[in-house]
């Protein structure tokens, strides 16, 4: 059950949604609806999007805080800042690389970088503890937010 939606840690479930460029939810069927809600979907399954090639990465449901943010900002061991959202999923990421330890921003966490699924373009990082919980920090100037309403 754990497994329902595990995030996209090696497969991009998601990337046969991503749709041409100003064209958004174009189709927009692509998914089983085991499960769905139909409220939200008639609310058109808003997405954050990557904005190098606009396939959905995430969506706003999946905001969390993290230490008592949502936002963090900082700054790798090259002085390059980054700020970070932190979402529970992005299911149009796929992390690469070993999890490690070092320089973690989150500690009791390990890192992967996170890219997009589409295009490979580095998004973030997912965190992830010794205890199976995890999360993704993405880098928010690399998203596009859905627009309210
Ligand atoms: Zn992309």
């Amino acid at each position: 059950m754990e497994n329902r939606r595990v995030p996209a840690a090696g497969r991009p479930p998601l990337s046969a949604r991503r749709a041409p460029r100003g064209n958004r939810e174009a189709g927009g069927r692509a998914q089983p609806a085991s499960g769905s809600d139909p409220a939200r979907l008639a609310l058109e399954d808003p997405w954050i999007r990557c904005r190098a090639c606009g396939a959905g990465i995430a969506r706003p449901a999946d905001r969390i805080a993290v230490g008592g943010r949502h936002r963090h900002r900082f700054a790798n061991p090259y002085g390059i800042v980054f700020e970070i959202g932190c979402f529970a999923a992005a299911e149009g990421c796929t992390a690469v690389g070993n999890p490690t330890e070092e320089f973690t921003w989150f500690s009791g966490y390990r890192w992967r970088v996170a890219l997009c699924a589409a295009c490979r373009v580095h998004l973030g990082w997912r965190f992830s503890a010794a205890a199976g919980k995890g999360f993704f920090g993405l880098i928010l100037e690399r998203l596009v937010e859905p627009p309210p309403g």
